[in-house]
């Protein structure tokens, strides 16, 4: 499969890593759009939240549980976004499931 965050978590295409272990990958977005910005990966392809079924359950708490860890000790203790873009609606332009992790400076509402 052609997918680019597949290659990214298997070291394909280079990226810089922030955390990473059997399960998910955890890396810099290549256009920052705040000045912390990374995306959060499982190893396994997902295509989207959608497309994530019953057995993923465990996966996507661990996800969001290693969002807040990596969040912590960056020292974004003011806040920040966690945010998955879904589908075309939503905005998601690569199809494997990420989180994105944006902090270190006051994020609006609503989003575009
Ligand atoms: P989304 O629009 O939610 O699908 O987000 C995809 C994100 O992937 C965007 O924020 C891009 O900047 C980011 N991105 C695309 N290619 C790369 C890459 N090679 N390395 C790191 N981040 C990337
Ligand atoms: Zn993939």
């Amino acid at each position: 499969m052609d997918c680019l965050f597949c290659k990214i978590a298997e070291g394909k295409i280079p990226s810089k890593p922030v955390f990473q272990d059997h399960r998910i990958y955890a890396f810099a977005d290549i256009h920052p759009q705040a000045p912390v910005h990374f995306l959060i990966i499982p190893r396994e392809h997902i295509a989207s939240l959608h497309e994530a079924d019953e057995s993923h359950r465990e996966l996507l708490g661990h996800m969001l549980g290693v969002a807040a860890e990596i969040a912590r000790q960056k020292g974004l203790g003011n806040g920040y976004r966690v945010v998955a873009n879904i589908g075309p609606d939503g905005g998601q332009t690569v199809d494997h499931l990420h989180l994105h992790v944006l902090g270190g400076r006051a994020m609006t509402w609503p989003p575009g």
